[in-house]
């Protein structure tokens, strides 16, 4: 997308605000970029309209390009939406143990290595102890699965016993859970190729046993448009407290965590990220916005733009040094600069050979209060004084001292700074470009 975007960029503005076709010829990009991506046509449109107005009129940082720009509207949409309200995707509600997780999904989805992963996690991150039980009662094979896994991880598993219902199952497991001190017990139900009547009537019936604390949807995150038609269905009929998208580290383009946050809202609580006990991760927005732009580098660049302070600015001056040009007003938009940084120390701090400097003003007591005075004093100096510090007399020097209600001897300190800084400029012009702008642009 960020190509296709540049390109489509390059033959438009190159600068000031993004224009209503600008962002209307982009949008046209991106509309196509995610329905590749798997996000399904309904939530693509909304998508683009809200974006449309977004990015309508935003002014474009000269440091990145337009298409650059809209990448980065894009991406920042695209964050807002897979995280909705969601501001802890790694935490479940396990409080009152023990709490059961009822894990809920079709066959293959994931169901029984995510029951393991997570369990994983809760016993090593949190603690817990969790025991789990397998509700597969159509597959032996599948009970096998678990236990092993379960011998694998540390993690105890319910004792499996032949011939019982999945409900008998779930009813052991809470009695099991509450007897043996468990904080969590996980119920891995049976999944089926496809929803069907019965296997959504077995899995209520054992959400009305355990009544779960969390009822987390598995769903594989390759099957795109087909996951969010299986998240509404057990929505609907079992009622879902959270997604765990599996085999993301497939080449899966990540449409289907866009569609399915907007169509059911349900939070994405977990990714799946391969088929090792340890490949879980909480759910991380800007990773699969990323992904579904199909970009990794454009959006930290244009961070980085925008957190240049004054990108242009900083162009020009960085001009001026390589000349050799420091003067008055450039001591003044430093000054002020520093104000807004946070004083001295820290920018000082970034620049190069600024080090020792930085000491000595310290040790002057250069704080905000300082800062502020130097710069009055700079205010009150003439145009052609401020261009030209050297032409200073006595005489003038006082006034301009008294004028800003201070002693000469503060103004002189300031016109040594000065001197000083404008010495390391020089040096760092002849250096060349580079070095401290880009360090000062952090
Ligand atoms: P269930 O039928 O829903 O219980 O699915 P399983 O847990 O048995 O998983 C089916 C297959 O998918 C197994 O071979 C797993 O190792 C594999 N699997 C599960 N999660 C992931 C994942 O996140 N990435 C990859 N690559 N494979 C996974
Ligand atoms: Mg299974």
């Amino acid at each position: 997308l960020s190509e296709r975007l540049g390109g489509v960029f390059d033959r438009l503005t190159k600068q000031g605000a993004l224009s209503e076709d600008d962002v209307k010829t982009a949008m046209r990009e991106v509309r196509v970029a995610l329905l590749e991506a798997d996000v399904s046509l309904p939530v693509a449109r909304d998508f683009i309209k809200a974006i449309e107005k977004k990015a309508t009129g935003q002014a474009v940082t000269k440091s990145v390009t337009p298409g650059q720009q809209v990448v980065k509207i894009v991406h920042d949409e695209l964050v807002h939406v897979l995280a909705g309200d969601d501001e802890d995707p790694g935490e479940l509600k396990i409080d009152n143990p023990p709490a059961p997780i009822l894990m809920v999904g079709l066959q293959g989805s994931g169901k029984t290595t995510t029951t393991a992963k997570l369990a994983k996690r809760l016993s090593d991150r949190e603690g817990k102890r969790v025991l789990m039980a397998s509700l597969d009662t159509n597959r032996p094979a599948a009970m096998e699965q678990l236990a092993i896994l379960g011998t694998q991880i540390g993690v105890d598993t319910l004792p499996i016993i032949k011939g019982q219902s999945a409900v008998d199952i779930a009813k052991r497991a809470k009695q099991q859970a509450t007897m043996g001190g468990y904080d969590v017990y996980m119920l891995d139900t049976a999944g089926r190729l496809h929803i069907d009547e019965v296997l959504m009537n077995e899995v209520q019936a054992v959400r009305d046993v355990a009544n779960p604390r969390e009822t987390m949807l598995v769903v594989d995150g390759l099957t795109g448009q087909d996951a969010v038609n299986v998240a509404k269905e057990f929505d609907e009929k079992v009622g879902v407290s959270g997604v765990v998208l599996t085999r993301m580290d497939g080449d899966g383009r990540g449409g289907a965590a866009l569609s399915m946050r907007a169509i059911t809202g349900k939070p994405i609580k977990f990714v799946g990220l391969g088929e090792k006990m340890d490949a879980l991760e909480e759910f991380h927005p800007s990773r699969i916005a990323g992904r579904i732009l199909g970009m990794g580098d454009i959006v930290s660049l244009v961070e980085k733009a925008q957190q240049t302070l004054e990108a242009e600015q900083a162009e020009r001056m960085m001009k001026r040094f390589q000349k050799g040009q420091f003067n008055m007003n450039d001591l003044r938009g430093q000054l002020e600069q520093m104000l807004k940084m946070g004083g001295m120390e820290g920018v000082m701090g970034m620049m190069p050979g600024m080090g020792k400097m930085s000491k000595q003003l310290e040790q002057s007591g250069m704080d905000d209060t300082v800062l502020r005075r130097q710069i009055a004093l700079i205010q009150s100096m003439t145009k052609k004084e401020r261009a030209n510090p050297q032409v200073l007399q006595a005489s003038r020097k006082k006034r301009i001292a008294a004028g800003a209600g201070m002693e000469v001897s503060e103004l002189n300190k300031l016109l040594k700074m000065h001197r000083q800084m404008a010495d390391v400029m020089k040096k760092m012009g002849k250096m060349g470009k580079g070095g401290m702008m880009k360090k000062m642009a952090g």
